[in-house]
């Protein structure tokens, strides 16, 4: 079992497979992408899979592939056939963006993922071109059908709520929570990178999504919150999908967080909003072996902060990386 200081349960690791995305979302990429990592920085598929099998051991149960666009990259799908073949590890997951999504969606599925994560920010298609930079939302919408044609559960929407950008499309997102089985999942923007984390006017408190959705309807919590990863989660009556919100700066979840990420360049990163990064890839690459790696590893997690500095609103531009390059 991997415990912190302060005996917090790690068992969730994501991995970033790749930095490159074929979107630029403005909250997460600049405009002009951000310099790309040189092939031979990024982690090979053996090399990760060393990684996973090793923190398996250590006490990893979950494991979320994201990116860049984790579908972008040449050879997912192999890849997450041999994750999946990984002795003790109970749940694969994926996010992504939906645009290679339509004709992925069933050898996906066949490569041993059950549940997808998707993010969509926006039901207008002019909208979705001027948040993502790329005309691509009848693309993703088609992904989204083909996903749940394929029968992923839940499919998760992502939904960055951004102020004065798509906050007035939040009971949208609610109103497609009662038609379609889909878990809409609002996320608080978060100023992470040196660019699009300094954009902090555009962040929209957790409080008042919900007065928004609350607009539309009242709100049943559901069973199993807190158990469920860090989102709190309602249904509205009759709906065939659910609502949740994840609000890490307004109701941080630093006490029960039990996350760690690995960057496409290697880097274990025990907290998403701290620049503490150790970096695996070179110790792997000197030939270490795995008691040393798991040593590595084990002497990061000593030092995972007890908490985030954005306690109650965000502080801009916090972080070097872009999020794009830290994957979520
Ligand atoms: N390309 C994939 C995708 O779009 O889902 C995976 C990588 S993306 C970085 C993972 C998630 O992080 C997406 O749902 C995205 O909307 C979210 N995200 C990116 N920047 C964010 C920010 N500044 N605040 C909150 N969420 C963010």
């Amino acid at each position: 079992m991997l415990l912190d200081p302060f005996n917090r349960r790690l068992n969730y690791l994501r991995l970033s497979l790749t930095d490159r995305c074929n979107l630029r979302c403005l909250y997460c990429m600049p405009e002009g992408g951000v310099p790309k990592l040189a092939h031979e920085d990024i982690l090979s598929y053996e090399e990760f899979l060393r990684l996973a099998r090793l923190s398996v051991r250590l006490g990893i149960e979950k494991i979320r592939l994201t990116g860049g666009e984790p579908l972008a990259r040449k050879g997912v799908i192999p890849f997450i056939s041999e994750l999946a073949r990984i002795p003790g590890i109970k749940d694969i997951s994926l996010t992504t963006n939906g645009v290679l999504l339509a004709e992925q969606a069933q050898v996906i599925w066949e490569a041993g993922i059950r549940r997808i994560n998707i993010s969509l920010d926006s039901l207008d298609p002019g909208r979705y071109a001027r948040i993502t930079r790329q005309d691509l939302f009848h693309q993703v919408w088609q992904g989204i059908l083909a996903a749940e044609a394929v029968g992923f559960q839940p499919i998760k929407i992502n939904v960055v709520a951004l102020k004065g950008i798509n906050e007035d499309e939040i009971p949208a997102f609610g109103r497609l929570s009662l038609e379609k089985p889909f878990h809409i999942r609002f996320i608080e923007f978060m100023p992470v990178g040196p660019e699009t984390g300094c954009q902090a006017e555009r962040y929209l408190p957790g409080d008042q999504i919900l007065t928004r959705l609350q607009a539309l309807g009242a709100l049943e919590p559901l069973n199993g919150q807190g158990l469920d990863g860090p989102a709190r989660r309602w249904k509205y009556s009759g709906a065939r999908g659910e609502i949740g919100l994840i609000s890490p700066i307004s109701h941080h979840f630093c006490p029960s967080c039990n996350r760690l990420r690995l960057t496409a360049d290697g880097k274990l990163r025990t907290c998403i909003f701290s620049d503490d990064e150790t970096d695996l890839r070179e110790a792997l690459r000197q030939g270490a072996t795995d008691a040393q790696l798991e040593d590595i590893i084990q002497q990061a997690i000593a030092r995972k902060p007890k908490e985030h500095p954005h306690q109650s609103s965000p502080v801009p531009g916090r972080c070097r990386r872009e999020m794009s390059k830290i994957g979520g």
